[in-house]
């Protein structure tokens, strides 16, 4: 098995990593959350920070209820389900278990496969080399666009447009780009109010 051609049913999964923080971006900035890095992605954006995370054969399958059973452990009020692009696998079995123990299930996605699962939130980051699926794009409950280039947003409209009215709409610029598009990106929020701006706050309060 290889990272493209991940074929489990779902009831364990490849895990990068685990733990307990707060989420630093986009809508539920601030709010404790429970994080679980899936493994795998075929996406591969060339400026990605974690690329060790792409071959899901690289690591080791966990009981889903296990993972659950740790988030509850950890007094987690939410889970994040990130990755990698974590809907390279059936997510249903994985946020079914979270929801029985009470635990509300937020997605991280980049959009490019079909969606699995009950989520309470959805924010979908779409990439310009691969962009998402209708599907994504319809269910999407904030949209956060990493700006980089003035291009992008130009890029950001055009995915902007694919969601739905009640979407939330997101700017966020990329890390080592901040300096210089930060002024471009307030001055665009100016001028088109439906947008906000996400920072990733977790990396000024050195959390994970
Ligand atoms: Fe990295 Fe995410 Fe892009 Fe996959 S989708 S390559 S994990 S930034």
């Amino acid at each position: 098995m290889n990272s493209n051609t991940i074929q489990t049913d779902g009831h364990s999964l490849p895990i990068v990593e685990e733990f307990y923080t707060v989420q630093g971006e986009g809508h539920n900035t601030g709010r404790a959350a429970y994080f679980i890095r899936l493994a795998g992605c075929d996406v591969r954006c060339p400026w990605c920070d974690s690329k060790h995370s792409w071959n899901a054969s690289c690591f080791a399958c966990h009981n889903v209820k296990d993972i659950a059973a740790r988030a509850e452990s950890a007094h987690a009020p939410h889970a994040v389900i990130t990755g990698g692009e974590p809907t390279m696998h059936h997510l249903g079995p994985l946020t079914s278990a979270l929801h029985d123990l009470g635990i509300a299930t937020w997605l991280e996605t980049s959009g490019t496969h079909q969606l699995s699962g009950h989520f309470d939130w959805i924010c979908l980051s779409p990439k310009r080399h691969m962009p998402p699926t209708d599907e994504a794009c319809r269910n999407a409950d904030e949209l956060k666009v990493i700006i980089s280039t003035h291009d992008d947003f130009a890029w950001a409209e055009e995915c902007a447009a694919r969601t739905t009215d009640t979407c939330l709409l997101y700017l966020q610029p990329e890390w080592d780009s901040t300096h210089d598009i930060m002024p471009d990106i307030v001055e665009y929020v100016k001028l088109h109010p439906q947008w906000r701006i996400s920072l990733q706050t977790h990396k000024f309060m050195n959390i994970p």
